[in-house]
């Protein structure tokens, strides 16, 4: 590591956008680590071995933008294709639209409303309740939506998704239930969404491949930060609360399980995903990958599936969501301040912030920090 100016430590979006820049744009040498044995980080997806059929191996990671500018840079690395997100639930033995919307509506309670008369339906559904203070989670989503939709789209759910009773979780954790007075079922508004056409991996592969950039994956940065130069600008995608040793403690993450299923069939349930609101179905979502890439000639025999199940992280396992409580956010403080006296590490992505960022989102923070802290910092 003698000499190094750059380090970018983690190979996803984030990481990688800002190795692409130091490489093309500031015409620097940047080493890139990732202690995976992948570039893509979250994003990263594989075939399957059995069926060729491209897995997004830490959940569906659908691109979806409004930014021309991330547009643009996306599209020097990759064509997408053009899939159009939609989410199903199944609830007892039937399934409905996600988010909820007159579609949804209807179907539930059995009847032909018309937006303006679903509005009023829902808005008496809210007044049998009359909350108006609501103290936890589930009186929130009541006063939202009404008691029925709640105990059947959101209460199971989000038990799942908790491991909590409703009643025992802070109102704040939602302030508004998507809700659709229309039949549109496309999940994402964003004018430009799909898939990578050839997959996630070879896009982060162009990202990278530049005479200016190493990569060295299976390379953990606590294996070698006593090596790193004290005047290499460093630019830290991991966990912000490990950089310091968890010296404020540990801030707390969602993990996720996936359970991998070869099926012998060609259409398992037609659809990318499909949510599980009975709290009795132990998984929160069954992922088919076949239906991202429609334009592809997949086993007409089999289909990959996940089962997706979530439980709060313990130790070193992968983090997913940030939980974000008040004791959380309170840490989060002290690891944002000690991490302002580092003149030389700057702290990026999801896990350098503690923040869900959609893959836009990363790209587009990764595009302005360059920009603002990396080529307006001038020469090193
Ligand atoms: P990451 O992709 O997590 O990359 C960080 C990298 O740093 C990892 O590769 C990690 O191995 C590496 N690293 C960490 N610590 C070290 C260390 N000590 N040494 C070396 N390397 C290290 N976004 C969308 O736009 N659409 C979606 O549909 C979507 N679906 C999602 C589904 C799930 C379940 C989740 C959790 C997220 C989803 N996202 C989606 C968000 C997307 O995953 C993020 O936007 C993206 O991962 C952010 O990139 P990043 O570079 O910040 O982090």
């Amino acid at each position: 590591l003698e000499g190094l100016k750059y380090l970018v430590v983690g190979a996803g979006f984030y990481g990688a956008v800002t190795a692409e820049r130091i490489a093309a744009d500031l015409g620097e040498r940047v080493l890139v680590i990732d202690k995976r044995s992948h570039v893509g980080g979250n994003s990263y997806s594989e075939n399957d071995p059995a069926t060729g059929i491209e897995c997004h191996v830490y959940g569906s990671h659908i691109f979806h933008t409004s930014d021309p500018e991330v547009w643009s840079y996306l599209c020097r690395f990759a064509s997408l294709n053009h899939y159009r997100h939609q989410v199903l639930t199944l609830f007892g033995d039937r399934v409905f639209q996600m988010p909820i919307n007159l579609a949804t509506i209807n179907a539930f309670y059995g009847v032909n409303l018309t937006p303006a008369e679903a509005r009023e339906f829902i808005r008496q559904e809210i007044e049998k309740e009359s909350i108006s203070a609501p103290k936890n989670l589930e009186e929130k989503a009541i006063s939202l939506v009404g008691r029925p939709l709640y105990e059947a789209f959101v209460k199971g759910y989000t038990v799942k998704q908790w491991e909590t009773d409703p009643r025992l979780l802070p109102a704040d954790i939602i302030t508004r239930l998507p809700f659709r007075f229309g039949y549109k079922s496309d999940y994402f508004n964003d004018p430009w969404q799909g898939i990578p056409l050839d997959g996630y991996a070879p896009l982060f592969r162009r990202m990278l491949d530049h005479p200016n950039v190493e990569l060295r994956l299976g390379t953990d940065f606590f294996a070698v930060r006593d090596r790193v130069p004290a005047d290499c600008r460093v630019i830290f995608t991991g966990p912000i609360d490990r950089f310091f040793d968890y010296r404020f403690g540990r801030l707390g993450w969602r993990t996720l399980r996936f359970e991998k299923e070869v099926c012998p069939v060609g259409d398992f349930q037609g659809t990318t995903v499909m949510n599980y609101a009975d709290a009795a179905v132990p998984y929160t979502r069954i992922h088919e990958f076949r239906h991202y890439h429609e334009e592809r000639d997949y086993p007409e025999d089999r289909t990959v599936i996940y089962r997706e199940y979530s439980r709060t992280a313990a130790g070193e396992e992968e983090p997913y969501y940030p939980i974000g409580t008040a004791a959380d956010r309170e840490m989060l403080e002290l690891y944002q301040d000690a991490a302002q006296k580092l003149p030389n590490v700057s702290f990026g992505g999801r896990l350098g912030n503690y923040r869900y960022l959609d893959m836009d989102k990363a790209i587009q923070a990764a595009l302005q920090t360059y920009q603002r802290e990396i080529k307006g910092a001038g020469p090193r």
